[in-house]
């Protein structure tokens, strides 16, 4: 067996343990005689499995108890309606447009009600995070959105926009679980797993109990309310069960690692030893701005789409996977998530140097 060093954005690295604690579980899981995959939503064996990830993942984030914690479907590009059907009361949201994926929620919201841009970095090709601590808000908002961490440009916010008391919802889908986080400063923090926390299939939403209400879009489906979730916690219909008991082994595997404080360590120094090198080479070149760079997705450039496209070739065939940056805007792209070793981005900056040597 031979593992690369796996740079995607998503469906992204995950933990070598946790992947062989489920081969191990695959044909019997725990004297059930079946796999996870094969057995009841229903059953007692996954009821544990579920009640277990979400007291895991409220251990980890401090969740506090007027957080209701959904496991949902439909990625997190189904949110992007969820959010507005659900959440415009007044028919008005904010929109912080911070790169592509903001965007399409800012075009989803504007089907269901006024979306309003309130904010966007479009102008410099979204390489930064506009300031955020005196913006328009509109006085009937019913939330403001936010994209925090910019999986294609490679943007987070360092601080959280002030939203003028307005509830906040944001698409953690890039950055979750990468650091400590304060739930209070939410109404709703949501993301697809697919990154950070387990296989695509399953999306996370923690939304404040008071923002769930039976009073959505006239003609909302059953299935898109969160109501209807909240109430079944989860179970409404049958849950994409196997990966929800994959992101519960990867909230296990966070806890043992020491939590959010010890990953937020080992991201910084990961992503620190990524940037410095850029910072000095003569070759490539980050292309955000220095005091809004996401410590998970580190985009860069030569200069010269060739010399890229070549260095995208040759890192494969050194066992450096996924570095071709978005198809949107070229380049290259290192995701350097939780479950990335140190060892990784070493890898990587000693090939960078060998093919910045070579290429002068
Ligand atoms: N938000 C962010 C920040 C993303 O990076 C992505 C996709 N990778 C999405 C939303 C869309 O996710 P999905 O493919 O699960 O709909």
């Amino acid at each position: 067996m031979s593992r690369v060093y796996n740079f995607s954005a998503g469906p992204a690295v995950l933990p070598e343990e946790v992947l062989k604690e489920a081969a191990e579980e695959m044909l019997d899981y725990k004297g059930t005689g079946m796999s996870v995959m094969e057995m009841s939503h229903r059953s007692k064996a996954f009821e544990e499995i579920i009640n277990e990830a979400e007291q895991d993942l409220r251990d980890l984030m401090g969740i506090p108890d007027n957080y209701k914690v959904l496991f949902l479907q439909g990625g997190a590009s189904q949110q992007f309606a969820m959010i507005p059907m659900n959440f415009m009361k007044h028919g008005v949201a904010d929109y912080i447009v911070t790169g592509q994926w903001a965007k399409k929620a800012f075009q989803e919201a504007s089907k269901y009600g006024k979306a309003n841009k309130i904010a966007s970095s479009e102008d410099k090709t979204f390489s930064y995070i506009p300031d955020c601590s005196d913006l328009p808000i509109s006085e009937d908002a019913d939330y403001v959105y936010i994209c925090e961490n910019n999986t294609i440009y490679g943007t987070k916010y360092k601080e959280l926009p002030n939203t003028k008391g307005k509830p906040l919802i944001a698409d953690v889908s890039s950055c979750f679980l990468s650091e400590p986080v304060d739930v209070t400063k939410y109404a709703m923090i949501y993301g697809g797993v697919q990154k950070n926390i387990g296989p695509a299939g399953v999306v996370i939403a923690i939304i404040r109990e008071d923002m769930i209400t039976e009073d959505v879009y006239p003609g909302t489906p059953t299935m898109l309310q969160y109501k209807t979730h909240a109430d079944a916690k989860s179970l409404y219909n049958t849950p994409p069960a196997y990966g929800i008991y994959i992101c519960g082994k990867v909230f296990k595997w966070l806890k043992k690692m020491g939590g959010l404080e010890e990953m937020q360590k080992r991201n910084e120094k990961k992503a620190k030893l990524l940037y410095d090198f850029l910072d000095q080479s003569k070759l490539f070149k980050g292309t955000v701005v220095e005091k809004d760079r996401s410590l998970m997705n580190v985009p860069f450039v030569t200069g010269d789409k060739d010399l890229d496209a070549k260095f995208v070739k040759e890192s494969k065939e050194a066992g450096l996977e996924n570095l071709k940056g978005h198809r949107t805007v070229g380049g290259m792209r290192a995701s350097i998530y939780n479950a990335m070793p140190y060892e990784g981005v070493e890898a990587l900056v000693a090939f960078m140097k060998k093919f910045e040597e070579e290429n002068q």
